[in-house]
C-alpha cells in the first residue's frame, strides 16, 4: 500500500459531488495543509441537485456551478465521475485508500407516498417528477402521460412550487431555461385546466418562500387562486416576520383573482391532506380530508372528505437519502446517523445526507466548512495510496471514470446545442455522455466485493 504513498500528504475522498461536496472540497483545499481530495460521483455530470434540482427556468441559482467549478479546477482537487459508491467501490475499499472520507451524496429518494392508490400510474414522486424535466438519466425515460386536464402537487413548499410552475408555464415562457426538450414538449401540448397544490396546515405554516409564490402570480396563462375564507385576517400577520408577511400579503392578492382571468387555474388549497388516489389502472381522481390544527400545530383530520378529478399526482413530501452498505442510518430522518458531521474515525457526513433535506444551497456552505475543519483536526495523514489506488481499482473493474476535463468536454457540446438561445441543451443518457467523454460503451460484468454487476443494467437503475 505504501508505495505510492506520500506521507505528508491528507488523501480525502469525498462522495457526491453537490453544493455539500464542493464546499467542503473548498475549505479543504484552502486550508494551507497539503491536502489531495477526490470527488466521486455516480452520475457523469457534477454539480448534484444544481443540474438535476433547480428548477430549469431558475438559472441565475444554478450559477453558482462557477464558484464549483473553481474549486475543481484546483490541483489538488479531482472530480471522479460515473463512479458510485456501493457500485464501483465499497465503503471499505475507501476507507483502505484514503485517510479520511466524506459522504455528500445527499438525499436523493422521494419520501415515501403512502395512501391507498399510491402505486397507480400518474403517481409520480418529486424527485422523479423533478428529474425527468431536468434531465435526469435516471428519469428521463419516464413515461409520464400528460393527456390530462388536472394535475394535483401535494406539499407547500418551494419544491411544489417549482412543479405547479413548469407545468404551467408556455413554451415562450420556458424559451430561456435548460429543460429537458421531451419533458418540454409533453408539457407544451397538455391540455391542463386545473393545477392542485394542497398543503395539510395553513397558509401560515406554508414553506414557499415569497419569491417563488409571487412568481405564480405573473404567469401568462395560468391564475393563482386561493379561499379567502382559508386566510386569517390581515391584523393577524403583525407577530410575523416580514417574509411570511410577504407569503400572506400574495396570498391575500391571489384570492382576489377569478378562475376566467387566464384559462389554466391553479388552486391554492389548505387544510387538506390526501388520502387515496382513487383509479382503475391510473390516476383518475385524488380523495382528501379537510384538516384542522390541533393545539400542538398538527394536522388533525376533520372527518369531512372531498375529491377532485386528476391524472397526475406529485408528492412534494420531502426526500431520504439512499441507505449505503456499512452507514449507520437513521430511519426517522432519512439521512446518515452522525454527531455534528462525524460517523466514525475518519468518516463524515455533510449536506443533505448529515441534516436531511432541509435549507437552501447556501446552508451546506457552514456545513461543508465544519466538517473540513473537523477532519483536518482530527485526521492525520498516513501514507495512504489515495488517488493513485483508486484508479488502479477502478481500471481493474474497467469502470469508466469521467475527469472534470472530460466533463468539460460534454458541457462544451450542451452549451453549443443551446445556440446562443438556452441557456445549454443537455445531454439525458449516461451512454451519450460517455463517448463524448471518450469511453465506448461497454456492457461486461464486473466484481465488486463479492457481488457481481452488470454494468448494462446497473446504469439504467432507478434509485
Ligand atoms: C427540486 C429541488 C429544487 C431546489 N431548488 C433550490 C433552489 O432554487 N435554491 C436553493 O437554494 N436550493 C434549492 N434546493 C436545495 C439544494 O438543491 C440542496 O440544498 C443541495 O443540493 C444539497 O446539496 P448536497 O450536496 O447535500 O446534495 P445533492 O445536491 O443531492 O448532491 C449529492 C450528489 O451525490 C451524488 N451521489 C449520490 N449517491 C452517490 C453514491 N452512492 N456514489 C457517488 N455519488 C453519489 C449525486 O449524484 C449528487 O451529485 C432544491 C432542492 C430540490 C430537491
Amino acid at each position: 500500500m505504501a508505495e505510492d504513498a506520500d506521507d505528508e500528504t491528507l488523501k480525502v475522498a469525498i462522495v457526491g459531488a453537490g453544493p455539500a461536496g464542493y464546499y467542503t472540497a473548498e475549505s479543504l483545499s484552502t486550508s494551507g495543509r497539503p491536502v489531495e481530495i477526490d470527488m466521486l460521483d455516480r452520475l457523469p455530470t457534477p454539480y448534484g441537485l444544481i443540474r438535476f434540482g433547480v428548477a430549469p427556468d431558475h438559472q441565475s441559482i444554478k450559477a453558482v456551478a462557477r464558484r464549483y467549478e473553481k474549486t475543481a479546477l484546483k490541483e489538488n482537487v479531482h472530480f471522479v465521475g460515473n463512479v458510485e459508491l456501493g457500485r464501483d467501490v465499497t465503503l471499505d475499499e475507501l476507507m483502505m485508500l484514503y485517510d479520511a472520507v466524506v459522504i455528500c451524496c445527499g438525499a436523493g429518494r422521494d419520501r415515501p407516498f403512502t395512501v391507498p392508490g399510491a402505486d397507480l400510474k400518474g403517481v409520480v414522486g418529486s424527485a422523479a417528477f423533478v428529474g425527468w424535466y431536468n434531465s435526469h438519466p435516471d428519469f428521463v425515460d419516464l413515461d409520464i402521460d400528460l393527456g390530462i386536464h388536472s394535475a394535483a402537487v401535494i406539499g407547500n413548499g418551494n419544491v411544489a412550487v417549482d412543479v405547479v410552475r413548469v407545468l404551467a408555464k408556455t413554451p415562450d415562457e420556458m424559451a430561456h431555461s435548460d429543460i429537458a426538450p421531451q419533458a418540454e414538449e409533453r408539457i407544451a401540448h397538455a391540455p391542463l385546466r386545473d393545477l392542485w397544490m394542497f398543503g395539510r396546515r395553513g397558509p401560515r405554516e406554508a414553506k414557499f418562500t415569497p419569491k417563488e409564490l409571487g412568481e405564480l402570480g405573473k404567469l401568462e396563462r395560468c391564475v393563482p387562486l386561493v379561499d379567502p375564507a382559508q386566510l386569517p385576517p390581515p391584523e393577524s400577520d403583525a407577530d410575523l416576520e416580514p417574509g411570511r408577511r410577504k407569503v400572506m400579503e400574495l396570498l391575500r392578492r391571489y384570492a382576489e383573482n377569478r378562475p376566467e382571468d387566464k384559462p389554466v387555474r391553479l388552486h391554492i388549497v389548505f387544510y387538506a391532506r390526501p388520502v387515496a388516489v382513487l383509479g382503475k389502472d391510473r390516476a383518475e381522481k385524488l380523495r382528501l380530508e379537510r384538516t384542522r390544527l390541533d393545539e400542538e400545530g398538527r394536522a388533525v383530520g376533520t372527518g369531512e372528505f372531498f375529491e377532485i378529478e386528476c391524472g397526475l399526482v406529485v408528492p412534494c413530501i420531502g426526500y431520504r437519502s439512499n441507505p449505503i452498505p456499512g452507514l449507520p442510518y437513521d430511519e426517522r430522518r432519512g439521512c446518515f446517523r452522525n454527531e455534528g458531521g462525524r460517523i466514525r474515525e475518519r468518516l463524515y457526513v455533510a449536506g443533505w445526507a448529515r441534516r436531511g433535506p432541509t435549507g437552501t444551497i447556501g446552508t451546506n456552505k457552514p456545513d461543508g466548512a465544519e466538517v473540513a475543519e473537523r477532519l483536518l483536526r482530527e485526521v492525520e495523514p498516513a501514507g495512504r495510496p489515495g488517488r493513485t489506488g483508486l484508479d488502479r481499482l477502478l481500471c481493474e473493474r474497467h469502470v469508466r471514470i469521467v475527469r472534470f476535463r472530460d466533463w468539460k468536454k460534454i458541457e462544451k457540446v450542451e452549451l453549443e446545442r443551446g445556440a446562443g438561445i438556452r441557456p445549454r441543451v443537455k445531454f439525458c443518457y449516461r451512454d451519450e455522455m460517455l463517448r463524448l467523454a471518450g469511453h465506448e460503451p461497454r456492457p461486461e460484468a464486473r466484481t465488486i466485493g463479492n457481488q457481481e454487476a452488470d454494468t448494462s443494467t446497473a446504469r439504467e437503475t432507478i434509485s
